[in-house]
């Protein structure tokens, strides 16, 4: 059994996942409706994006309190220091993500010769799709903050899936005092993700979570542990095979 499945409460996850697939479905039928009316167009975008808005501003409500129940999973009774370090988690900038995807999908549109438009638009359509889960997952973050703020817990601890990319992977164990964790970590080549905001989703889809940290907690040289494990013996289910074995004979030097 991978450390995340001691740690975090699976149904909870499977919830947040629910929350993430459903604001994908509902954008989604959203830029369809607008594109019924109005072909697959820059204005079927542009038409969409208030109800594309509103429901992702739904789930992320859904998500808050789903990523401090995540959070809290894991900790063991403390007693709070008073108020905590950790600042307040910063608001979701819901309205700025949605923008940014109908920018790129206009974008894309107004380049595209006239028969690339159906696959330019569907493209668009995805990526409204991948927002919402983005930004859905970026609410579940905010409130792990939000949790460990309350608590008065020293920090966020990162913890990945064990078979997750081999991003991610590096990732897991890390901890942090402000709950904003560094860009470009990495068991193979670095690559920084625009969407990334310094807590998970670290890419598009990922599944990473954050719980709450506590001084002299061993969990963080555990996950750390078990995520190398993971490269060594290839668990990773997205990295390529040529990337896992660059990914495994790196480590394998390092503990030689
Ligand atoms: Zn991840």
């Amino acid at each position: 059994m991978a450390l995340i499945d001691e740690l975090v409460d699976p149904a909870v996850h499977a919830e947040l996942e629910a929350v993430e697939e459903q604001a994908e479905a509902e954008v989604e039928a959203a830029v369809d409706e607008q594109a019924a009316a109005l072909g697959l167009t820059a204005a079927a975008l542009v038409a969409a994006a208030p109800a594309v808005v509103a429901a992702v501003s739904a789930a992320v409500l859904a998500a808050v309190p789903l990523g401090a129940r995540i959070a809290l999973g894991a900790a063991r009774p403390q007693r709070p220091r008073r108020g905590g370090r950790l600042p307040a988690p910063g608001a979701v900038d819901v309205r700025g993500a949605v923008r940014d995807a109908v920018r790129g999908g206009v974008e894309a549109l107004r380049d595209a010769p006239e028969e690339q438009r159906p696959v330019v638009f569907g493209r668009a359509r995805d990526w409204f799709g991948v927002t919402a889960r983005d930004v859905t997952q970026r609410g579940a973050s905010a409130g792990a903050q939000a949790a460990a703020r309350r608590a008065g817990a020293a920090g966020l601890l990162w913890v990945a899936e064990r078979d997750a990319c081999l991003q991610c992977a590096r990732y897991s164990g890390e901890t942090s005092p402000t709950g904003a964790f560094r860009a470009g970590l990495s068991f193979d080549r670095a690559y920084v993700w625009t969407s990334f905001s310094g807590q998970p989703p670290l890419h598009p889809n990922c599944r990473c979570v954050l719980v709450l940290y506590w001084p002299g907690s061993t969990l963080p040289g555990a996950l750390r542990r078990e995520a190398r494990a993971a490269v060594l013996a290839h668990a990773s289910t997205s990295a390529s095979h040529a990337a896992a074995t660059r990914a495994a004979a790196r480590l394998g030097r390092t503990a030689a």
